[in-house]
């Protein structure tokens, strides 16, 4: 396989740039594209002939946002704000053990593949704390499904109830022993897990590699912000966290520090390109300019924030500031299908509710062009993928002309960004290796995937239901008092109507 040659006959490769689709032929070495032409390429002898006749070609999307953890919980909850999906993770978690943590990391990456996901940012979750043991099987996962990933442990020093500030207050002292016992690890306990884990990473970092993610700025104290800031310069890897997700996030900031979670995180010194800011709906200007000038990029989360009601991200006014923004899914507890399509479609038509003036729109190859390129770029993969380019990887997404979504066949991209819900991919490539054929996962026995997870889930039932119970008696506190912190006013507001 490494030098093996393969040739893409037939197909109509994607410019997002020109808006066309014109017939190209693709070679492939290994892993790698080396000539793109049209019709007629020549291949070396023995080049594996792959028919892409009806089929448009595309990059590999990129997913800049999810947490593989927790597949296994997809369609719990309802009327859920982020504090109360906060507030139910101990719910959403509850009975997941070792063996579970490959099979949710592997669920959502069946998934991503399938709706021509080739790479995300897996803010990998385990409670109370990551272990080298779930994150070496996440990663797994991964390898196992053919996927490239980037593995951010999920991490705090404090949980939900201790970190908005009167919370803990307000709840009944027998509340208070329940909130205590949800606690998170210790961390500097964290820290040596990380370290240990990405000083023993066994995957290949080109294909799946270790990160960091400190879950949200006021859920860490300084000295841990620093800790990771630290780990992350010495191992040069990326770190994600939750950035002004909620209004309440963005109120709690003032009243904690007196400065907004992104002046907090840039005095903690953790700003910088190797930072991947999920969400970053309630910034101001200033919080934009001062992300663009340290070089952090945004994954852009737009299901997941109207399913929270968390607000609309002003993505236009981030690239204009000079912010590289990559869209992401989210996970299924709050976006729920993995759908980089669906996600890419938000992106655009979202933009066109924030005013009337349409040139502030974002184009639909511009939104296209954030779920590839960019992603690449915030994945610390920039160009390695996220084109179809000679020297680029062969992650490459194949389209079926047939599908109803492309009859007729006008502008590619707006149809891509419209109309594409996923429903139009048959064959995914990704390092030169297929790993979806005719709509079908070829790495992973899906039925067998099927049969574990149900077991898994029965196994988990018990302990579900002592927590939900646990999570139930909470939000009845948790929810009434965030709705009224919300409330207040704030300098910046991202609610419409
Ligand atoms: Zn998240």
């Amino acid at each position: 396989m490494p030098d093996e040659f393969q040739i893409i006959r037939g197909g109509r490769l994607l410019d997002i740039d020109a808006r066309t689709a014109e017939f190209a032929d693709v070679l492939i070495k290994g892993n790698a594209i080396v000539e793109i032409a049209s019709g007629g390429l020549g291949a070396p002898e023995g080049a594996i002939e792959i028919d892409a006749a009806d089929r448009l070609l595309m990059p590999g999307l990129v997913n800049g946002h999810t947490h593989g953890n927790s597949s296994l919980a997809k369609g719990m909850g309802d009327r859920w704000t982020l504090e109360l999906l906060l507030n139910a993770h101990p719910w959403t978690g509850a009975g997941f053990t070792q063996e579970d943590k490959c099979l949710a990391a592997k669920l959502t990456a069946c998934e991503l593949v399938l709706g021509g996901c080739t790479a995300c940012l897996d803010m990998f979750a385990e409670g109370p704390a990551p272990s080298r043991e779930g994150l070496e099987a996440a990663g797994q996962a991964y390898m196992d499904v053919g996927m490239r990933a980037v593995v951010a442990p999920m991490m705090s020093t404090r949980g939900l109830w201790q970190a908005i500030p009167g919370l803990y207050d307000v709840l009944p002292e027998e509340m208070k022993t329940v909130a205590d016992g949800l606690q998170a690890g210790p961390g500097a306990t964290s820290l040596e897990t990380c370290r240990d884990a990405l000083h023993n990473w066994p995957h290949d970092p080109a294909r799946v590699k270790l990160g960091l993610g400190p879950t949200i700025p006021h859920h860490c104290d300084e000295t841990f912000w620093q800790g990771c800031r630290d780990l992350a310069r010495e191992y040069g890897v990326l770190m994600q966290t939750h950035l002004a997700e909620s209004k309440v996030q963005a109120v709690a900031s003032q009243e904690l520090y007196g400065m907004s979670l992104t002046a907090f995180l840039d005095a903690q010194g953790v700003l910088g390109p190797n930072m991947v800011a999920a969400h970053a709906i309630w910034l101001s200007t200033d919080d934009m300019h001062l992300l663009a000038d340290r070089g952090v990029s945004v994954s852009h989360n737009p299901m997941s924030n109207l399913r929270l009601g968390s607000g609309v991200a002003a993505t236009v006014a981030m690239r204009d500031a000079g912010i590289n923004v990559a869209i992401g899914t989210d996970t299924c507890t709050c976006a729920d299908a993995l759908n980089m399509f669906e996600a890419t479609r938000l992106a655009c038509t979202l933009s066109r509710v924030q005013g009337p003036d349409y040139e502030q729109w974002l184009e639909s190859a511009q939104a296209l062009e954030m779920a590839t390129e960019a992603g690449a770029k915030a994945l610390g993969w920039e160009g390695e993928i996220g084109r179809i380019a000679p020297g680029y990887k062969a992650d490459i997404v194949m389209l079926d002309l047939g599908n109803v979504s492309y009859v007729p066949l006008n502008d590619p991209v707006n149809q891509i960004v419209f109309a594409e819900n996923s429903g139009g991919v048959r064959e995914v490539m990704i390092d030169g290796r297929m790993v979806v054929e005719d709509g079908r996962v070829t790495t992973v026995d899906m039925e067998k995937l099927r049969a574990d997870v149900e077991v898994a889930v029965a196994r988990q039932e018990p302990a579900r239901v002592a927590a939900r119970e646990r999570v139930e008696s909470l939000a009845v506190h948790v929810g009434p008092f965030c709705a009224g912190f919300a409330a207040q006013d704030h300098a910046v507001n991202r609610f419409v109507g």
